[in-house]
């Protein structure tokens, strides 16, 4: 690590110097940050715009970084810096006007098969990787209609071609000159293929007894002897329209007058019945059915009305992320999130900590046997990642059902000497678990002594996640307790393998709740809560709705008399009035809806593990949260001990 360290250190000094107007600085700053922008814009510029993006950004880079106010948010400022950039370049590539008809046709015709194959081919390779990824590939080919794949296919056969060239997947493109370029273009196949002479090929082409000709085809599609005229082009386009109808309206076949009306009211009624879930019939009562299923329906994301809401019933939720120690203490709390909870990640930072299979089975059990009969609780199980642990733990971890491990960077909290000096040593490991599918939790903060406190995890996003990232892309990585915006703008950009959970305490307080009128080491928790723009992003991301952000509670019991303490220890007790902070963060967001996707679907989605199909409810309601709770031999106080509660779970 010691390497990182000086650079960052470097860099700090670097943009200091950069920030009084030496050119000689400004200069270095760019040099030694251009490996970074690199890196950055490779990940969202396509290819032939990296140069460009890094170029530009440098620029803005040299001339505004004066206006910088911390040289430590400086990575961060880079890299938005970057990816502005890249955003206009992609933006400007995209802004092409469509070609007009008549221009692409005649540029078509001036150019050879081979060398339209390979504009194509060139198209498709300057598009970004995931714009490749998202073109379904039969697009690419052309082959999307079934009568071109068919006429692809017999062309193929009568020439002995070879087989059109693999997919790319691509953008936009018109699929006729996507034809023109996977198949030799011949106007006249189909006369030819019927024996007729080009100069009779109109007449050709419709000559009947041939099974080919579109005619017939439609006869025998739509059930009618094969013939010829205008009477039997009207008898088809009838039987065509009639039994399309029929059949989609579920009614007997037949025409005139009283089966099209017949046809129209199967087609309302059925409509309107289908999408109320009521049985299909006629009449006013019917119709007052439909009506009344309608108004009851709650239409789907709803589930709470819009306006003021006292009571709150969503799917049962989970906690991922909550400490519940051991031994009495063990006993004292588990009651509590089993209350509240049907699942919860339990955090491995027991003392010793949780590091083999055979302990977190052993662990497991101990937390099962303190859940109250009669109450439904699983505890998903992790284990503590150290710089020793063997890979071949992971394939014993995963087959006892252990769902995680958790990263802990050494001395970063509550029981963290164990944990990890540097993430390299333990990339063998992650291997294993990326293979065996298990989830990486990380404690996101660096800690170098010489970092102020409250940018840790802003550095940790720029010295561990990126790079984790990139060795590591398809690990999934849950960001524990996100505490700022740094890294819920991180978490948000960062793809589908990256998610993040967030407290209940950083929803609902920012740094001004550790010092209000005394210092109130109850507030006191790690990472530490921070400036109320952090909070405000936190919020943000939580009610935004995005599946990458849910609920852990970081619960961390401590007895009172420790807290309270010289050395007061870290961590808020949230277990006892969970959900109903997070009702209360959600509601003065003015987003009650988006608190069941948050707390009971992301979570389990993001750990592959099922939804839960009971609920709770929550009540808009005064109480008083109790002072103190028993803990063993001592006493517990929870957050909001003694205060009031404005939601309470039933
Ligand atoms: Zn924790």
């Amino acid at each position: 690590m010691a390497p990182a360290f000086v650079e960052h250190a470097d860099r700090s000094a670097l943009v200091l110097a950069a920030q009084t107007g030496d050119p000689a600085a400004i200069e270095s700053l760019l040099a030694a940050c251009q490996p970074d922008a690199r890196r950055y814009a490779w990940r969202h510029c396509q290819a032939s715009d990296v140069d460009d993006a890094v170029q530009e950004s440098l620029m803005v880079i040299a001339r505004k970084v004066r206006a910088l106010k911390a040289a430590a948010a400086f990575s961060a400022w880079l890299f938005t810096v970057i990816r502005r950039e890249c955003l206009k370049l992609q933006r400007a590539m995209f802004r092409h006007e469509p070609l007009d008809d008549d221009i692409a046709e005649r540029q078509l015709a001036s150019r050879s098969d081979g060398a339209l194959r390979l504009d194509l081919v060139h198209a498709f390779e300057s598009l970004p990787a995931h714009y490749r990824e998202v073109v379904p590939a039969a697009r690419f080919r052309g082959t999307h209609h079934r009568r071109d794949r068919r006429a692809a296919r017999r062309a193929r056969q009568r020439r002995q071609e070879p087989p059109a060239p693999r997919p790319l997947a691509g953008a936009r493109i018109p699929a006729r000159l996507i034809r023109r370029c996977t198949r030799p273009h011949d106007p006249f196949a189909r006369h030819r293929a019927a024996g007729s002479r080009l100069r009779w090929k109109r007449h050709a082409s419709r000559e009947p007894g041939k099974s080919w000709t579109p005619r017939n085809r439609l006869c025998r599609a739509a059930g009618v002897a094969p013939g010829r005229g205008k009477e039997k082009r009207h008898e088809v386009r009838e039987a065509w329209g009639r039994a399309k109808n029929h059949r989609a309206a579920g009614v007997a076949p037949g025409r005139g007058k009283e089966k099209r009306h017949e046809v129209r009211e199967a087609w309302g009624r059925a409509k309107n019945h289908r999408a109320a879930g009521v049985a299909p019939g006629r009449g006013k009562e019917k119709r007052h059915e439909v009506r009344e299923a309608w108004g009851s329906a709650t239409p789907p994301g709803a589930t709470i009305a819009p306006a003021m809401t006292d009571t709150l019933t969503i799917t049962r939720p989970d906690d991922w992320h909550l400490h519940v120690r051991d031994g009495a203490a063990l006993e004292a709390v588990v009651p509590h999130s089993a209350r509240q909870f049907g699942r919860a990640l339990i955090m491995p930072n027991l003392r010793p900590p949780v590091t083999t299979a055979a302990q977190a089975v052993a662990y497991r059990d101990r937390i099962r046997a303190a859940v109250p009969e009669g109450t439904d609780f699983e505890p998903v199980m992790s284990l503590y990642l150290t710089d020793r642990l063997p890979p071949e733990e992971i394939a014993l971890a995963a087959e006892a059902g252990v769902r995680a491990l958790k990263l802990y960077p050494a001395g970063a909290t509550t029981n963290s000497d164990a944990g990890v000096t540097d993430i390299r040593h333990t990339y063998k490991t992650l291997e294993a678990m990326q293979k065996h599918g298990l989830l990486l939790l990380v404690h996101g903060e660096v800690t170098d002594p010489a970092i102020d406190l409250f940018d840790r995890e802003a550095v940790f996003v720029d010295r561990v996640m990126i790079p984790l990232r990139r060795d590591f892309p398809e690990l999934k990585v849950v960001f524990e307790h996100l505490t700022t915006k740094e890294g819920a703008h991180y978490v948000r950009d960062a793809g589908r393998f990256t998610a993040a959970t967030i407290t209940a305490h950083h929803l609902l307080y920012n740094r001004n709740a550790i010092f209000t009128g005394g210092i109130r080491p109850h507030y006191y928790c790690l990472p530490v809560l921070k400036r109320e723009t952090h909070r405000v992003a936190l919020v943000e991301a939580a009610t935004s709705g995005s599946d990458r952000f849910f609920l852990g509670t970081d619960s961390a019991p401590h007895p009172a008399h420790l807290k309270e303490h010289a050395l007061g220890c870290a961590g808020c007790y949230t277990a006892l009035t969970a959900i109903e902070l997070y009702a209360e963060a959600f509601d003065n967001a003015n987003a009650l809806d988006k608190l069941e996707g948050f707390a009971s679907f992301h979570g389990p989605d993001f750990y592959d593990l099922p939804r839960h199909t009971g609920t709770i409810t929550l009540k808009r309601e005064s109480w008083t949260v109790p002072e103190t709770v028993p803990y063993g031999d001592a006493t517990l106080k929870p957050l909001r001990g003694g205060e009031t509660m404005n939601w309470k779970l039933s």
